[in-house]
């Protein structure tokens, strides 16, 4: 579909088409739609005093989202690009699934994504009902730090054990009691990633595999698998975020070229969730201007 809408801002005739008038590109942000605690409007402030070109807003399994960033963008110059970060699992691995400019009416996104957004509620309650048996926890405690609809995980536990005084922040929650060593961690529904490759290509959408190196070089996902995403339509991989292992980053540089994907870096912001500060890793304008080209779903929206 194109970058039409980010085009508008320019006059005719254009010259060569060049993104770098929009400044710093970051394409994996999450708001309190998921587990970022910034609604989307306070995101996309946020991304605009950050001095940002463009955003792509990236909750988990929801588009719930999008509409407020467009509003909040309206009027600002900011380029908004919508997105989602799918859950995906292949065997005990969590996948997450960068999915950018699909159709968010597409019945087989709504379909999934609320599939997995309710095994992701069932499965925290789970977890909760086997932290309380030792802590003074309660379910209410988590719903208090979730918004109405929003797609719950382990993060607003971690908010929760934060309120009863039993953590210091989520980054503490989540090496303490939240850890899987702890025994009380379960993982939820989620797809295998090549079925989500295929339901976002389905959707008009473009796929780029998000911080695929975290747990280092050796533990990417496997090659003869990654070949099948690939031809599945996988269009990038995140290489430019901050628990990537840098040995990793080689590695999926090399992958990079040998299948042809597109290389993006992200920031993977959180609001005070997480560390992560906005535009702290970036993406390329002929990235974004790439993805843009190959999507049919949706547009990005400039203010
Ligand atoms: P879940 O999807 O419910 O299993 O929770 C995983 C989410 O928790 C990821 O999306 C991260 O954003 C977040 N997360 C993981 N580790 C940490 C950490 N150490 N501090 C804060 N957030 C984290
Ligand atoms: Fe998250
Ligand atoms: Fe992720
Ligand atoms: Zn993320």
């Amino acid at each position: 579909m194109g970058f039409g809408l980010i085009r508008q801002g320019f006059a005719w005739p254009l010259p060569a088409y060049d993104c770098r008038m929009l400044g710093p590109i970051d394409l994996h942000t999450h708001s309190s739609v998921s587990d970022g605690t910034e609604t989307p409007g306070e995101l996309v402030a946020a991304a605009i005093a950050a001095g940002l070109g463009a955003v792509a807003l990236t909750d988990h399994d929801s588009t719930a989202g999008w509409d407020d960033a467009f509003r909040a963008a309206a009027g600002t110059g900011i380029t908004i690009v919508p997105g989602m970060e799918l859950s995906t699992r292949l065997g005990w691995r969590s996948v997450h699934l960068l999915s950018y400019l699909f159709d968010p009416a597409d019945p087989g996104i709504i379909a999934e994504t609320g599939r997995i957004r309710a095994a992701r509620l069932r499965r925290a309650e789970s977890i909760v009902d086997r932290i309380a048996v030792d802590y003074d926890l309660t379910w209410d405690d988590v719903l208090a730090q979730t918004t109405i609809g929003a797609t719950v995980g382990r993060p607003h536990i971690a908010d929760a054990l934060v309120a009863r005084g039993l953590a210091f922040d989520r980054s503490a929650a989540f090496a303490g009691i939240l850890h899987p060593r702890t025994g009380y961690f379960e993982p939820h529904y989620a797809p295998d990633p090549l079925d989500a490759v295929r339901l976002v290509v389905a959707a008009g959408g473009v796929p780029v595999l998000a911080h695929p190196a975290t747990r280092g070089r050796d533990d990417i996902v496997p090659e003869d698998r990654l070949r099948m995403l690939v031809d599945a339509g996988l269009f990038g991989l995140e290489v430019g975020h901050r628990e990537n292992t840098e040995s990793g980053k080689a590695r999926l540089r090399e992958l990079a070229q040998k299948f042809g994907l597109r290389i993006t870096g992200s920031s993977d912001y959180h609001g005070e969730g997480k560390p992560n500060r906005l535009g702290e890793n970036t993406t390329e304008p002929e990235g974004l201007e790439a993805i843009a080209d190959a999507a049919t779903g949706s547009s990005p929206f400039t203010g």
